[in-house]
């Protein structure tokens, strides 16, 4: 079977804005005030208009992610737009969660279907080391409102560098015990020569031994319609699941069913590729629907060409791509 036949493209991922309230060692390095100019960012007109296309070509899903999502000015009013239009089945967030608490009701009012929250550690002073801010209880509460407004199912998305955060897989992954949250691990990529050094990395397999000596064997579990690269299990009578994200072990290019757009408007086939798609000019440009929709299909329909396998490698931010 070939590549491309092994792909359907179905989901969006929008960054909103690279900028972001915390400083993840892993993300983004303390002194990056490197931040993309105001007017270079795309308006909510520019991204609904990308999204309304976008529907047309096929993509069902959309993830608004950054940077921080919730810092961007309105975040309501572009969620209530983007939830109207009639082939965008999914509408999600992610977030660090430190905005989550006040604003979960009026984030699901507006139409958003569910959150996934980046939580490294449940320990203060370790997560106060990890990501520069002392709010991780802000961010608890905010996974407990999401809960309470049915945001759900709610994914907690833990990054585990060695020797960092390592000592608490099992305290975030006991949080699936009896919390109906999904604690999904990911391996650390390294990105960026100035953030967390490439040895910290914790691979799939180590994170799985721990939890699995602390809890018991781990059961197969499938979540949801698509789970995409994330592999899901249970750990035995537990309300919520447990998922691996093994970007860095594993390749799962032929699972990637999803596109990047960053918050100043290029298209990212592949996270790991170099090649992108400025859309932004295009629009700019005065570009009719059909001259974009038809830019649209070729990205969708060239997809599979862009690989972590076959790519151009090259030094990105998270932050700035949309993680
Ligand atoms: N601010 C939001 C948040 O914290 O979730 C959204 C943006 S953040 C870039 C999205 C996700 O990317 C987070 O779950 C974060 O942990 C993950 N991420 C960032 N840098 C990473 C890296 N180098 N390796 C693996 N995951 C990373």
């Amino acid at each position: 079977m070939g590549r491309r036949e092994t792909m359907r493209v179905k989901c969006l991922r929008i960054s909103v804005t690279d900028r972001c309230n915390l400083r993840c060692v892993y993300c983004r390095p303390p002194d990056d005030c490197d931040f993309i100019n105001q007017n270079e960012i795309l308006t909510f007109e520019e991204i609904h208009r990308i999204v309304r296309l976008f529907a047309d070509c096929g993509i069902d899903r959309v993830r608004l992610t950054g940077g921080e999502p919730l810092v961007r000015r309105n975040m309501t009013s572009l969620i209530a737009r983007l939830a109207a239009i009639k082939d965008i089945k999914e509408l999600t967030l992610t977030t660090n969660g430190v905005w989550l608490q006040p604003m979960a009701d009026k984030l699901k009012a507006a139409g958003l279907d569910r959150v996934n929250i980046s939580v490294d550690s449940l320990e203060a002073e370790n997560y106060k080391q990890i990501t520069g801010c002392d709010v991780l209880s802000r961010v608890v509460d905010g996974i407990h409102k999401a809960i309470e407004v049915g945001l759900q199912p709610v994914k907690v998305n833990a990054v585990i560098l060695r020797g960092i955060n390592h000592s608490q897989i099992p305290a975030l992954a006991g949080m699936s015990i009896d919390l109906p949250v999904t604690v999904r691990f990911i391996e650390y990529c390294p990105t960026n020569k100035n953030t967390h050094p490439a040895n910290d990395y914790m691979p799939y397999s180590e994170i799985r031994n721990v939890i699995e000596r602390a809890f018991g064997p781990l059961s197969n579990a499938a979540i949801g319609r698509s789970s995409g690269p994330a592999l899901y299990f249970k750990i035995k009578d537990s309300a919520g699941a447990i998922g691996f994200i093994a970007g860095r072990s594993t390749t799962f290019c032929r699972s990637c069913n999803r596109i990047r757009l960053t918050s100043d408007g290029k298209i990212k086939p592949c996270l790991y590729s170099a090649h992108t798609y400025d859309l932004k000019r295009l629009i700019r440009s005065r570009a009719s629907d059909r001259q974009m929709r038809d830019l649209l299909k070729r990205i969708i329909s060239e997809k599979g060409n862009y690989t972590k396998l076959s790519s151009l490698k090259e030094e990105f931010s998270m932050c700035k791509v949309g993680g």
